[in-house]
């Protein structure tokens, strides 16, 4: 192989190096936004169960309210009841208080209800409260690690980035375009090698998508220092000559 494709292989190394460097300072990004996003759910967990809690104190409120002008009306009809001076008033004025009493107890029962209900939404703000404080001080350690990991991360990179520029400067100007928009379309994997299925000599595959190449790019890449691309994946095949055999 010449200049061009081995310029394109060692390109090929050092691209791999790269992205596998900004993949680390990209997950290690991705940790604090992961942090931040589960502290502003329990943030909206809170309010909602917050706000559930104070519709149910209005309903109890109400209903309170309610008792308590019921309890006069049993009162009223109590005084009635001793003032009734047939039988008949009597017992109409009986049958009402008894199903206002009834009505009364069934009141009750909803509003302990809702006492419970306030409460379990107190205990479960509580709860919330409690979780997003644990997570703060787990999204600050993050930071911190992540922070001097950042650094750490930025700086490889720079470094490997100078090192791709370096190879880049002797890569003529066609190929390398053809590197890039390779590398784009495959997360970095431009360029690959000729495979050659075992034991049978001039049958080759593209070690990218695997599909078989003709055996006069082969050769020709054997011959010449050009871009040969795969006809299906248009990877840039390269040969590794310890492998192959023509
Ligand atoms: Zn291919």
């Amino acid at each position: 192989m010449g200049p061009v494709l081995n310029g394109l292989m060692k390109l090929q190394s050092v691209e791999n190096r790269l992205r596998a460097e900004k993949a680390k300072l990209n997950r290690c990004r991705r940790n604090v936004i992961i942090q931040e996003n589960l502290i502003r759910n329990l943030q909206s967990a809170l309010e909602a169960k917050k706000e559930e809690a104070q519709l149910t104190k209005v309903q109890f409120d109400r209903l309170e309210l309610e008792l308590k002008s019921r309890e006069e009306t049993i009162a009223k009809l109590r005084t009635s009841l001793n003032s009734a001076k047939t039988n008949k008033e009597y017992a109409a004025l009986l049958t009402q208080l008894n199903t206002t009493k009834a009505d009364n107890s069934k009141i009750e029962s909803q509003s302990l209800d809702l006492l419970k209900d306030i409460e379990t939404d107190e205990t479960e703000c509580k709860d919330i409260l409690k979780q997003i404080e644990e997570q703060k001080q787990t999204l600050e350690q993050t930071r911190k690690d992540s922070e001097a990991l950042v650094i750490k991360y930025q700086a490889n990179i720079d470094e490997i980035q100078a090192e791709w520029n370096q190879i880049a400067q002797d890569v003529p100007r066609n190929p390398l375009e053809i590197f890039k928009r390779v590398a784009e379309t495959y997360d970095g994997l431009a360029v690959t090698f000729v495979e050659q299925q075992q034991g049978r000599d001039g049958v080759y595959s593209c070690g990218g998508c695997f599909m078989g190449l003709p055996a006069e790019s082969v050769n020709m890449l054997m011959t010449k220092d050009e871009i040969i691309r795969c006809p299906n994946c248009t990877r840039i095949l390269v040969i590794d000559e310890t492998q192959i055999s023509c």
